[in-house]
């Protein structure tokens, strides 16, 4: 049984290689974009139903993350329509939605569904610093990086199984690998951080759509050094999955001249 694992294993890694459009980059993708997008609306709306969501007519924190949200998506539909990638956005239908949790955290799933905790507002302070982590999530779902480490873990636990294969074979299984895959696990044990690449293309990505949303990209600097002295003893959720350090911040400084040819401050 092992031996055959290992054969479709390989097969998969060989026939399931695709260019990503937004990187550039080769990677292995075993995922259907739709599919996952389905499963995170689905459990988007699980989440939403175990947590309420502030409203945006009445909390102000609720309506500059709706404010934030909608310019950034406007901003990425916008940089990718004038390269002619609109596939890249294709099947996303945008959320934005705030809860009242005191944790330090955010994130974004497939399709455009993110969720911002009041605990990172204590961190951002201000509502450029939260278009810097919104873009930079949301850089993450469009480079398609929560596919890349499914696509990675379908190989190394499920024996290169299709998505759809999986879903069928093994639910529960199959969901827990999602929501550890897309840095939302928390509930289901060990988060993994994202890897240094992706780390850095989701910065510099981040960066761009902050720009073009009319967010200043050199507020990105100072927020990532609150972002990694918060917490102190105790480092805040998000750290786990997007850890933070001296190679981030030499990053970021790298591509501030490209961010900032992209910025043209809000009126
Ligand atoms: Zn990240």
């Amino acid at each position: 049984m092992k031996k055959i694992y290992f054969f479709i294993a390989v097969l998969a890694i060989l026939t399931g290689c695709a260019l990503n459009l937004v990187t550039g980059r080769k990677h292995l993708n075993l995922v259907n974009e739709s599919e996952v997008q389905e499963m995170a609306a689905s459990h988007y709306r699980d989440f939403l139903s175990e947590n309420r969501a502030l409203n945006p007519a009445t909390n102000a924190n609720a309506a500059m993350v709706a404010r934030v949200g909608a310019r950034i998506a406007n901003a990425v539909t916008t940089y990718y329509n004038n390269q002619g990638k609109q596939a890249v956005l294709e099947g996303f239908n945008w959320e934005f939605n705030t809860i009242d949790n005191d944790e330090v955290n955010a994130w974004a799933m497939p399709g455009g569904k993110v969720m911002v905790y009041t605990g990172l507002l204590a961190v951002t302070r201000n509502e450029t610093a939260l278009a810097i982590v919104m873009g930079h999530e949301i850089a993450h779902i469009v480079a398609k990086h929560g596919s890349e480490r499914m696509s990675q873990a379908l190989v190394q636990q499920m024996g290169g199984l299709a998505l759809s294969v999986a879903i069928a074979q093994q639910p529960q299984q199959t969901q827990n690998l999602f929501l550890v895959s897309y840095g939302i696990g928390s509930q289901v044990g060990a988060m993994l951080p994202w890897s240094r690449q992706q780390e850095t293309e989701a910065d510099k990505y981040g960066l761009i759509f902050a720009a073009i949303a009319g967010y200043d990209p050199r507020e990105a600097i100072p927020f990532w050094q609150r972002m990694s002295e918060a917490g102190g003893g105790s480092p805040p959720e998000f750290l786990s999955t997007h850890p933070s350090d001296e190679t981030r911040m030499k990053n970021l400084r790298k591509f501030m001249p490209e961010a900032l040819k992209h910025y043209t401050p809000l009126r």
